[in-house]
């Protein structure tokens, strides 16, 4: 590719719009342009990078058993109403109708078209195991996209499904999907972490996410100083503890607090720390109720009680409530729930569901709203004083909480989702009748599996991992190019020539190769070269001249190295075969 030639229109400025890195730098970089909210175009570079991951992953799927398929982006609501989705999935499904009123979605997720397919063609045991994935662009619409490829509305996944005739074999499914995404996430260049994960909406009962460790992460882990735990914190396991003082229960006192409704002003007053108080938070909980086995779609209320110190975590409270959705309830209705302002809440006396997490079951004589105005509870006392429907692991994880596997440390990172593979066992397959015949002749649920990669979203973990204040530093398995060469002296026939000739023989080679002839100072070239990322740079100027010599530069670590022309073939082909992992 000739730079003067190419469609790279990189900017001095840095977008306004981009609140990331990854974002700005691919705006800046002419790697992507926006068409509108979270809907991106990808242009010539861009698409190259994305190309090079497409292909390690396809690779990677292939050599793993998996089989290429392209599904339709249009899917019919029938089906996604077989499952129940089309009504719970929410507002990021897209749904709208064509010219025969046929109710339709663009699919964010295609669990639905795939069991649809397979139940149409599996008959028997015989026919399986099965995985089948696509690369494919989706379509989820997020109320808020943004920084750019990290959180679009449209965006390219791959997507596999596993079909198996039995949980033994859908576990080698899962961990030979594990395997595969440990070589892709290796295979581009990327620091990476399997974590536990929660499942969220796509249901099943087990998953692991794939995140690239980065500043700007959109995901806290919680990771174990001592063992292999990692866990994403809407996950994070703690464990139940048993009660750790044995003060006497003191006798409960009411005492006044006038004006002390948040938690660090009421302990300031009472002269407590903030573990030594209760909170009582109210939450509207919305959709399908497992545990009661009804549809609730006006919500109903419930309270959860956490230490003072302590944050609800609201995936695991999600979760235990087999919910689609738990919000805050703001002031307002608290107090048209209850009649008490915030700030004075407890759960003596409260008519709804109450569940406490598991520290509260430890605590002795704590402090608690009143449920008054201007009164707090003093030395309350679970059981005693109150009662709770649940106990459960229901606060987010702090720095230092033991490690629910080891008992060691745990601290937090941040982290990028790259990945995430579930076992789905038979949620779809029963939904949608997918059964075949096993060996005895009976009829039996396909057992699956779902494996998802954020194939667009690789190139701007990639960049939020791999960059300095100059731009992108690409890792050299997924760079849209390999080298690029300088000409600094276009109207020097010998800086040309050579040049010249080391781009026709750098691509002979195998190696991507731009070549920057475009009429441009030095400064705005060596520029370019480091916004764009392209891991060598290579220098022909006054050098060759002077003294027969080009300047190889690593964009990493920017150590140079000069070399007359004759070499720098030989030394660009081993430094690109260093720098992309090969896992064994
Ligand atoms: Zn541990």
């Amino acid at each position: 590719m000739r730079y003067s030639q190419a469609f790279i229109p990189t900017l001095k400025e840095t977008p306004a719009e981009a609140e990331v890195v990854s974002h700005r730098l691919m705006l800046r970089a002419g790697y992507i342009r926006k068409l509108t909210a979270g809907v991106y175009s990808y242009l010539p570079l861009g698409l190259a990078a994305l190309r090079k991951v497409e292909q390690i992953v396809r690779e990677e799927m292939n050599r793993a058993g998996a089989q290429e398929l392209l599904m339709p982006m249009v899917q019919p609501a029938d089906l996604w109403r077989e499952t129940g989705r089309y009504e719970k999935y929410g507002p990021e499904l897209l749904r709208f109708r064509d010219r025969h009123d046929r109710e339709s979605c663009l699919g964010p997720t295609h669990e639905e078209v795939i069991t649809d397919l397979v139940r149409g063609e599996v008959r028997s045991y015989r026919q399986l195991p099965l995985n089948l994935y696509q690369i494919q662009s989706k379509f989820r619409d997020e109320i808020r996209p943004r920084f750019g490829l990290m959180r679009g509305r449209e965006f390219i996944m791959k997507d596999a499904y596993s079909f198996d005739k039995d949980d033994e074999g859908a576990s080698i499914a899962y961990q030979k999907m594990y395997a595969a995404y440990q070589r892709i996430f290796t295979r581009c260049g990327l620091q990476f972490r399997a974590v536990e994960a929660d499942s969220g909406s796509i249901g099943g009962n087990f998953s692991h996410e794939f995140m690239v460790l980065a500043k700007t992460g959109e995901d806290t882990l919680a990771v174990c100083q001592d063992c292999d735990y990692a866990a994403n914190v809407e996950k994070a396991a703690i464990n139940a503890r048993a009660a750790e003082q044995d003060d006497p229960l003191l006798p409960l006192e009411k005492v006044e607090t006038p004006g002390k409704r948040k938690v660090e002003a009421v302990c300031d007053f009472l002269g407590i720390s903030a573990d030594k108080l209760v909170k009582t938070l109210i939450y509207m909980v919305t959709g399908v109720s497992e545990s009661e086995g009804d549809v609730s779609s006006q919500g109903y209320a419930v309270a959860v009680l956490v230490r003072g110190d302590r944050e609800v975590q609201e995936v695991k409270l999600k979760n235990l409530l087999g919910a689609t959705a738990v919000e805050l309830a703001d002031d307002k209705l608290v107090f048209e729930l209850t009649g008490v302002p915030t700030g004075y809440l407890g759960p003596i006396g409260l008519s709804m569901k109450v569940l406490a997490d598991f520290e509260i079951a430890a605590l002795r004589n704590f402090v608690v709203g009143a449920g008054e105005k201007n009164y707090h509870l003093q030395n309350v006392n679970m059981d005693r004083d109150f009662a709770v429907d649940a106990l459960a692991d229901l606060r987010q994880i702090a720095e230092g909480d033991p490690c629910p596997r080891c008992g060691g440390r745990l601290g937090q990172i941040e982290g990028i989702e790259v990945g995430h593979i579930f076992k789905l066992g038979t949620v779809y397959s029963s939904a949608m009748q997918a059964v075949f015949q096993d060996h005895e002749g009976n009829e039996r649920p396909l057992i699956m599996g779902c494996y998802g990669i954020g194939v667009s979203r690789i190139v701007a973990a990639a960049i939020e991992q791999n960059h300095d204040e100059n731009g992108i530093i690409f890792p050299a398995a997924i760079a849209p190019v390999q080298v690029i060469i300088l000409n600094l002296g276009l109207k020097d026939a010998a800086i040309t020539t050579v040049a010249e000739s080391l781009f026709v023989q750098l691509q002979e080679q195998g190696l991507t190769v731009l070549l920057d002839d475009r009429d441009e100072r030095p400064g705005a070239k060596f520029k370019d070269a480091d916004l764009l990322g392209i891991p060598l740079r290579v220098t022909v100027g006054a050098r060759l001249s002077k003294d027969g010599v080009v300047e190889i530069r690593h964009r990493r670590d920017g150590q140079t190295v000069e070399l007359p022309p004759d070499q720098v073939g030989s030394y660009l082909s081993a430094q690109i075969a260093a720098a992309i992992n090969l896992p064994a």
